[in-house]
């Protein structure tokens, strides 16, 4: 080899390094040992306010989407999004399809023996919507002989089930749909979770449904991951950090208007 090649040679695996460690560096927040690493992350077609779509803009918002964001960003991950129905969630990650979901998942027993979760992210409860002018629903007690509208797979529909004497528990793949059979008067009551139902009494219903009866069932929301995930740690340890830096509570603040009260 003469010197002309060999030079030639050098110059071109110096180049070729470069573009490679460059390389390394896309898609990620500059997190050593990231490696440009991309991931599947499951979350439901629509909870709001914690993800949905913007139809003006065709992105997903919300405050599990801006979690997403920053607890990605902490560990130095690209991910993709991938939005399915909430009954899909589970099945998804016990067959390696998704490596990790929110939308705003119950932490629960049966659930925790299929998947692994991280610590709780949020607390919510369940609520009982009713039309503005029903007079003889006032609390879980009043659902007997009633139509319960809510959203399959998930511990509403289980709580609902649980109610001695209903009439009916009609659950939907979308809660926007149990919402609507509320209003056109095919259910009594809508059962589901505390912040979506507050959503929707405030905003699309707000002349039309009305919250009654207290908080039911203590929840807790968990990002989920499947079995024996390595991943599952180094996101919870994530979101410790930002729950201790102050991220967390600002994004509390944008999307639930008060910051957590612990
Ligand atoms: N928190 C409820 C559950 O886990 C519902 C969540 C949802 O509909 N995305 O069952």
């Amino acid at each position: 080899m003469n010197l002309f090649s060999r030079t030639f040679l050098v110059g071109l695996l110096s180049v070729i390094l470069v573009l490679g460690l460059a390389g390394c560096g896309t898609g990620t927040s500059g997190n050593s040992g990231a490696g440009g690493e991309k991931i599947t992350i499951g979350t439901d077609t629509s909870f709001v306010p914690f993800e949905y779509l913007n139809q003006e803009t065709g992105e997903y918002e919300g405050f599990d989407i801006d979690l997403v964001k920053a607890l990605m960003e902490e560990v130095g991950l690209d991910y993709e999004l991938k939005p399915m129905d909430f009954n899909a969630l589970i099945p998804s990650l016990q067959s390696g399809d998704i490596d990790m979901a929110i939308a705003g998942m119950t932490i629960k027993e049966s659930r925790k023996e299929v998947v692994d979760f991280t610590r709780p992210y949020y607390d919510a409860g369940l609520l009982i919507l009713v039309r503005q002018d029903t007079t003889d629903i006032n609390g879980v007690d009043d659902l007997k002989g009633k139509v319960i509208a809510t959203k399959q797979g998930t511990t509403s529909f289980d709580f609902a089930k649980s109610i001695e004497g209903t009439k009916k528990v009609v659950p939907f793949p979308n809660i926007d749909q149990a919402y609507l059979e509320l209003e056109k008067g095919g259910a009594d009551a809508v059962l589901f979770d505390s912040p979506n139902v507050l959503y929707y009494a405030n905003n699309k219903g707000k002349d039309s449904v009305k919250v009654v009866g207290d908080l039911l069932q203590g929840q807790q929301y968990g990002i989920a991951f499947p079995k024996g995930s390595e991943l599952r740690d180094r996101v919870d340890e994530a979101l410790g950090k930002l729950m201790e830096n102050g991220t967390y509570d600002e994004l509390y603040k944008k999307w639930f208007g008060e910051k957590p009260g612990n």
